[in-house]
């Protein structure tokens, strides 16, 4: 596979999905089966002894060429394309897993990573425990024998807290366990948790590697022999990408770099006029000097991510008013997309916790989670501070 020196080239010019066609942008290979030219061609795919493809559910050209890309653009050796985030969070944890392991997490992870630890590994046997995302010089502390990886989000879902991965990568290094770093928040273009010795990435590339709002997809990332693992696994249960989506991905990727430097200069516009707003109490960006771990922030991000959060002065009714006086942001769960998106974490997705458990992850109830999008930034601004002069 051709590379070139930079990012941005890299991201659109791998097309390892060419065909014969001489076609510029690549096709959509929609087919379940690849036919084999004789029985000693498929005797030798079906051995290992040739690389290509057999089967859709083991590999096809367009969830190659997204996953190749992203894999150069993370600056690991290979990857597993799958059809959601939640399917690569399983399939990088239960690949490596076995009963009597335990896992290191930490607290404040996505809602359904929350659920595998706590509600399917006990199923087989796996133990874990949470730690404190802002409490990282204890972690060590919680490794026991039995431990055998250690999974974590940076900046994580909806605190924005920052983990130093220098830190946790050493440790890990340290006690020869596996790093798994959910990057969503980031994407490659922000952040390479493989830099600081992550063995595993994951990836909902639903968020901002799509960037439009259209797809679910998902991606888990590392070496090629930490990928054997998570290949035979996927191979076996299933959770292939459809070319399609693969094919839609690959192309989202083209873009990536433009719509991150967008994203994180309307995000940090954003930060600064809410920071200063008297109506807003306090506002979280990892790239806003009041950021606990903005030093952190600075060392291994290119820039502050698409996210904010911001605390309305007022609890529960006054984040619902807000979010019903919004004209043009959407009120939706998702996030990543180039339309600005306002979620109130309380009463949605993390209304299932209780008041001290959302507490504890530092999910107030006048909390207000914004996903900046890349309409004009004046026009963003405008509908929040309108929204606030209703409240
Ligand atoms: C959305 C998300 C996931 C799950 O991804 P899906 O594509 O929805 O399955 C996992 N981790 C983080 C941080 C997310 O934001």
């Amino acid at each position: 596979m051709s590379s070139w020196k930079n990012f941005e080239t890299n991201a659109i010019r791998v097309q390892t999905g060419r065909s014969s066609q001489r076609e510029h942008s690549v096709p959509i290979f929609a087919t379940s089966g690849f036919i084999f030219e004789d029985s000693e061609q498929a005797r030798a795919l079906f051995a290992g002894e040739l690389e290509g493809n057999i089967y859709t559910r083991y590999s096809n050209p367009n969830t190659d060429e997204f996953i190749q890309k992203l894999a150069l653009l993370e600056g690991v050796e290979d990857g597993v394309a799958t059809a959601s985030g939640m399917a690569a969070m399983f399939a990088s944890i239960a690949a490596f897993l076995e009963q009597g392991d335990h896992l290191l997490i930490c607290r404040s992870v996505f809602g359904s990573t929350h659920q595998i630890t706590t509600q399917l590994l006990p199923r087989w046997g796996i133990t874990h425990t949470y730690v404190d995302i802002d409490d990282t010089d204890n972690w060590e502390k919680e490794i026991r024998d039995n431990t055998k990886m250690i999974f974590l989000e940076t900046p994580s879902n909806p605190g924005l807290d920052v983990i130093d991965l220098e830190q946790v990568g050493a440790m890990a290094k340290r006690h020869n366990l596996l790093l798994n770093v959910d990057n969503c928040f980031a994407t490659p273009y922000l952040q390479n948790p493989a830099k600081y010795g992550a063995d595993i990435i994951t990836h909902s590339a639903t968020k901002f590697i799509d960037g439009q709002g259209r797809v679910i997809g998902g991606a888990v990332l590392g070496s090629k022999e930490v990928m054997e693992k998570v290949r035979f696994f996927a191979r076996h249960t299933g959770p292939a990408m459809s070319p399609f989506h693969g094919w839609l991905l690959s192309r989202s990727l083209e873009t990536l770099a433009v719509r991150m430097e967008k994203h994180c200069e309307n995000a940090m516009k954003l930060a600064l006029h809410l920071d200063k707003h008297p109506l807003v109490r306090s506002v979280k960006y990892p790239f806003l000097p009041s950021h606990p771990k903005y030093e952190v922030a600075k060392k291994q991000m290119r820039h502050g991510g698409g996210l904010i959060t911001f605390e309305l002065e007022g609890g529960l009714a006054q984040g619902r008013k807000f979010m019903d006086s919004l004209s043009m942001i959407s009120l939706s769960a998702n996030l990543g997309d180039t339309r600005t998106i306002a979620t109130h974490p309380a009463s949605t997705t993390h209304s299932k916790l209780s008041p001290e458990e959302r507490a504890s992850v530092g999910i107030t109830d006048g909390l207000i989670r914004i996903s900046v999008g890349l309409e004009h930034i004046d026009d963003i601004i405008a509908d929040i501070d309108q929204a606030l002069q209703g409240n």
